[in-house]
């Protein structure tokens, strides 16, 4: 530790308005002096580029720093840091490489804080931890609207589904980006060429550092640094797999009680929630919530709090090693952990029709959220299924402009949905309910355009256009990784404490103690939220759940060791 030379220039600055640069007092600079050490730097200093594996917190004493979106034509400033500010954005606490490269524009002193020391300033200096991270968490959400934006662009066609899952990457997991949609563009081939990218090539990523042609959501997400990277020797207190509601509650409450916590998503933060538009039932939000809001700001919070989120990272397998639970990723690398929670819910059930994976992503979908109603752009769309996530998908969507029907194989609402929701169905002129319906075939070139479907009373088929089919049919369980390593029932379900079954317990494993709350066939092994049998399948139950399964997982620790 170094930082015992640094003498704040300022006495004392005033602090900004804007949150998002906010300028440290004297005071609050000495106390950040004890984290870093202080450099002299020149006008053309690079203190982080763009791209690297990653970077310093930095405080600026005297002089200036520019922060600059690197591009061919020129590089473009984005803000300009003078003393007692400091560089950085939300990827400080993420982990994701940064998105921008710091320039210094005018000579003088800078205090340099290293990752590992940023992390203990953040945890043991809550008053200034509160005024930086606010500051990261609005410099995040500028840089998503503006002109940072274009520090990294997804190129594609609106209805390509490669294109699709990276858009929705991107979105859930709140990264920094741009779309350029081909659909909208007036000369495709200018415009890629220009790049030296042609129309075979996409779905494209461009970054600062790299163009990926034919980018899949796994490069994206290794090129910005989102996916897990393992640490040799080292054994996790807990992890959890899933960050859906119940998998982040774990994750904030594992964080936030010092066990070392690492969080694993096939696809990104969310889940099911993350596909809803707007939660209504949340304790707390008395306009509503949306799924997107609600769980983002549970990320944030974990990873504030010191648990890592990562994704995609699936996992495939469980078995148990030594004493110590190991999780197989999708990739092969392996994981040893002292405990795991599984929160991996559940997932809507795929229709039987032909044809089915050529239209997913591109007129099929599995969640109706901003992205998806923009792609129908106020059409015809369908939306089947008579539960509470169809009949809010179909409001939100009539909302944003399409003529929605709703299609059920019963002959009414009622058994399924909440009367609240089909009153409001019913006094929306934009949706119409068909009863006794089923979607038989799908039809289109490059996208889904036509439905064709059946009343099933009078065997009447009709073909009727569609621009978007929303499936929430009925989910199955997340457990298909989990193989037949721990006690299932016959639904798929995981079983957990009291309904386990008397021959799970006899299990020496447990060395005759009852099971914790949440605790599967395996000691040490928990399940939350959906995947597990007896669950609400609710946003609020899930949170509670996963916050809760904590404190068994510290009885388990301390069982076991
Ligand atoms: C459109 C819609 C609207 C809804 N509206 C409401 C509402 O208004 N109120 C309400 O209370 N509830 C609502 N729900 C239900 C609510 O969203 C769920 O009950 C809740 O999300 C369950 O949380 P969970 O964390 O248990 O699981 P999920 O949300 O299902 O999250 C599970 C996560 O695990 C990940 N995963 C799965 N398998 C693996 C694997 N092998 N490896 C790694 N990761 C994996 C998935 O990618 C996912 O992110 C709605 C659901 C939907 C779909």
């Amino acid at each position: 530790m170094t930082g015992e030379g640094v003498t704040p220039s300022l006495d004392p600055p005033s602090r900004s308005d804007d949150v998002s640069s906010p300028t440290l007092t004297a005071a609050e600079l000495g106390e950040l002096a004890a984290f870093g050490h202080e450099r002299a730097v020149d006008v053309g200093d690079i203190l982080f580029r763009a791209g690297d594996a990653a970077y310093d917190f930095v405080v600026v004493l005297d002089g200036e720093v520019e922060v600059v979106r690197p591009d061919d034509t020129g590089d473009v400033v984005i803000v300009t840091h003078g003393p007692g500010r400091f560089i950085g954005e939300l990827s400080l606490v993420t982990g994701e490489r940064p998105y921008l490269t710091a320039r210094v524009a005018r000579a003088g002193r800078v205090l340099v804080i290293a990752p590992d020391e940023f992390n203990r300033m953040m945890s043991s200096k809550p008053d200034i931890a509160d005024i930086v991270f606010g500051a990261l968490v609005a410099r995040r959400e500028r840089l998503r609207s503006g002109e940072g934006a274009r520090a990294v662009r997804i190129i594609g066609s609106r209805f390509s589904p490669p294109a699709m899952a990276l858009r929705v990457f991107a979105a859930q997991n709140h990264l920094v980006h741009s779309w350029v949609d081909l659909e909208d563009a007036d000369d495709v081939g200018v415009l890629l060429a220009s790049m030296g990218l042609r129309p075979v090539d996409t779905p494209v990523v461009v970054t600062p550092t790299a163009v990926l042609r034919h980018a899949t959501v796994g490069q994206f997400a290794e090129l910005l640094g989102h996916t897990y990277q393992p640490r040799p020797g080292f054994t996790f207190d807990v992890v959890v797999v899933g960050t859906g509601p119940a998998g982040l509650a774990s994750a904030v409450y594992g964080a936030s009680e010092g066990l070392s916590t690492v969080s694993l998503d096939a696809v990104g933060s969310g889940g099911q929630a993350g596909a809803s538009s707007r939660i209504e039932n949340y304790v707390g939000f008395p306009n509503g919530v949306s799924g997107g809001d609600l769980t983002g700001r549970a990320a944030i919070q974990a990873q504030r709090l010191g648990a890592r989120l990562n994704a995609p990272c699936e996992v495939t397998g469980l078995r148990i090693e030594h004493g110590f639970h190991v999780l197989v990723l999708a990739d092969g690398s392996e994981i040893p952990t002292r405990a795991v929670i599984v929160a991996t819910g559940a997932r809507y059930r795929r229709l039987a029709v032909p044809d089915l994976e050529r239209f997913e992503g591109a007129g099929v979908y599995y969640a109706a959220t901003d992205l998806e109603a923009r792609v129908c752009g106020g059409l015809e769309v369908f939306v089947l299924g008579g539960g509470n996530s169809a009949g809010q998908a179909a409001l939100y969507l009539a909302q944003q402009g399409s003529r929605v029907s709703i299609a059920i194989r019963r002959d009414d609402l009622s058994s399924g949905m909440s009367h609240y929701l089909i009153e409001r169905i019913e006094a929306d002129p934009r949706i119409e309910v068909l009863t006794c319906t089923e979607v038989r075939e799908l039809a289109g070139d490059s996208h889904l355009e036509q439905v064709t479907i059946e009343h099933t009373t009078t065997g009447e088929h009709r073909r009727v256009p569609c621009s978007g089919l929303f499936c929430f049919i009925g989910a199955v369980p997340a457990t298909a990784w989990l193989g037949d390593a721990v006690a299932l029932d016959d639904n798929g379900f995981v079983l957990t404490d009291r309904s386990l079954p008397q021959s799970a317990l006899s299990d020496p494993a447990f060395a005759g103690r009852a099971p914790f709350p949440f605790e599967t066939s395996i000691p040490g092994v928990f399940a939350v939220g959906d995947v597990r049998q007896g669950s609400l399948k609710r946003v609020a139950s899930a949170v509670g759940e996963g916050s809760s399964a904590v404190r068994s997982v510290h009885d388990h620790l301390a069982t076991s060791t």
